[in-house]
């Protein structure tokens, strides 16, 4: 029984030691586990941070520029450009967006500033052209009061002085003249001048004017590709002749000096325009107003344009002291040519007596016919003294005129003339004078005809 006892003591020993040894191992197996289990911990963990601190360099390098660069967009930078070639696939495209945007963008901001620039330039444009029109707004209203005045002018030099005053205000720096033809048209005469100087011709031929020879204005750039006008000055340089027309007549010339521009042009067609209107109204005028003071036949003064003007001469002679002769003349025997060769006849010797007393005397007398066969000359500053041998030059180179009438000779022609000179007893009236001329007359015709004879004087 004991031994039964002691082997199953020692079996039991066995089995502790047995089982004790098992634990040992599994002890020893269960920290191998954990070592190993550690090991690989401490690896993923080391792996994860390193793929971790890849990706995030990876990562923050190209989205650092994106950011960049998209705040530099955000400030109007829109020049920077990010590389597409990152390695990743994503920021590629990322990038790749964003230059097209940014891209999109520098067009569309250039498109921008070529529109504003555009924009800018049709303003200023649109600036010029207001100012332009402001003042050619105002070029017009001086125009118009140019006009206005031109039409009440009443004569050549009221003319003159309203264009010398308002065409420097309309073409401002151009300097110019005006030249209007002559009465015979044989002359353009200058009429007014605004900054030209003295060399500038007062009066020149029509044929010295390529303008007017070729009925439009005539530019000269002074290059020598265009031929100079005759009237134009040697050293002019650059002109510009501008024909003044009225219903398809040229009337006169504006000559300008220097290049002119197409603005200048444009008023430079309002001027002409306005001062040939004013020219051709002062012309008419003028030639109205000489209808009612000359007489249609002779040209010569009227009676009632000698009845004014010997009033005015006796005032000024009163005043000034100054001689005045009236002289009266009347054909002799003027019916005979009536009778013998008829009425036309008649009115040919009564215009050649009218043309040889215009020749005879000089600007400041007034020759005019009286009224029928009878003429009467005022000569102021002329005593009967002075006078007598004008007269009788008349007298005898009309004598010797050979009328004709057809082939018909109308035989000579012969005047009578009585001659008086004013004083201070004759007062202010023209009735004394003309009576006195008148009784010289008589008498010149009582004594035979063909004679002058001065009245006496009368007593003061
Ligand atoms: P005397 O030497 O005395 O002056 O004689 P006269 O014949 O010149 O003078 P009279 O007064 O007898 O005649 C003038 C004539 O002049 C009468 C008139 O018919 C004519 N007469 C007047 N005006 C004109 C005119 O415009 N044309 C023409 N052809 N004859 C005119
Ligand atoms: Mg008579
Ligand atoms: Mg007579």
């Amino acid at each position: 029984m004991a031994q039964v006892d002691r082997q199953a003591g020692a079996l039991l020993q066995r089995e502790r030691d047995l089982l004790a040894q098992r634990g040992y191992e599994a002890d020893e197996r269960l920290a191998w586990t954990k070592y190993v289990a550690l090991g690989g911990g401490l690896l993923v963990a080391a792996l994860l941070a390193s793929l971790i601190a890849t990706m995030s360099l990876g990562v923050r390098r190209p989205l650092g520029r994106t950011l960049e660069a998209m705040e530099a967009l955000g400030q109007g930078q829109v020049g920077q450009r990010l590389t597409a070639r990152t390695g990743s696939d994503e920021f590629d495209r990322l990038a790749s967006g964003y230059n097209r945007m940014a891209d999109r963008l520098a067009q569309a901001v250039d498109d921008q500033r070529e529109t504003d620039s555009r924009l800018q330039a049709a303003n200023a444009d649109l600036l010029a052209q207001h100012g332009a029109l402001e003042a050619r707004g105002q070029v017009i209203e001086r125009l118009g009061e140019m006009a206005h005045r031109l039409q009440a002018a009443r004569t050549d030099a009221e003319l003159a002085q309203i264009i010398d005053c308002f065409v420097p205000q309309v073409l401002p720096g151009v300097a110019g003249a005006l030249y209007a033809h002559n009465n015979s048209r044989n002359l353009l005469v200058r009429l007014a001048g605004w900054g030209v100087s003295d060399a500038l011709p007062e009066n020149f031929g029509p044929d010295d004017c390529w303008a007017l020879r070729l009925g439009q204005g005539h530019v000269v750039l002074g290059d020598g590709r265009e031929v100079a006008c005759r009237h134009a000055v040697a050293d002019a340089g650059a002109y510009r002749c501008e024909p003044l027309l009225a219903g398809g007549e040229v009337i006169g010339l504006l000559f300008l000096q220097g290049i002119i521009g197409s603005e200048e042009a444009f008023r430079l067609a309002a001027l002409g325009e306005n001062i040939a209107s004013a020219l051709v109204n002062h012309r008419l005028q003028r030639d109205l107003k000489e209808q009612t003071v000359r007489d249609a036949l002779t040209g010569l003064h009227n009676r009632r344009y000698m009845e004014e003007a010997l009033h005015l001469e006796i005032a000024r002679a009163a005043r000034a002291g100054s001689p005045l002769t009236f002289v009266m003349c009347d054909i002799d025997h003027f019916k005979r040519f009536n009778d013998e060769f008829g009425h036309d006849a008649g009115d040919t010797v009564l215009q050649l007596v009218g043309a040889a007393m215009r020749e005879h005397f000089r600007d400041g007398d007034v020759a005019c016919r009286f009224g029928g066969e009878e003429f009467a000359i005022i000569a102021p500053g002329a005593s009967a003294e002075v006078l007598l041998p004008r007269i009788e030059r008349l007298r005898t180179n009309i004598a010797d005129l050979r009328p004709r009438q057809g082939n018909k000779l109308l035989g000579p022609i012969s005047l009578s003339f009585g001659i008086s000179e004013w004083h201070p007893p004759f007062g202010r009236e023209n009735a004394p004078l003309i009576a006195d001329a008148d009784a010289a007359l008589y008498r010149a015709k009582r004594a035979g005809r063909d004679r002058a004879i001065v009245a006496d004087r009368l007593a003061a």
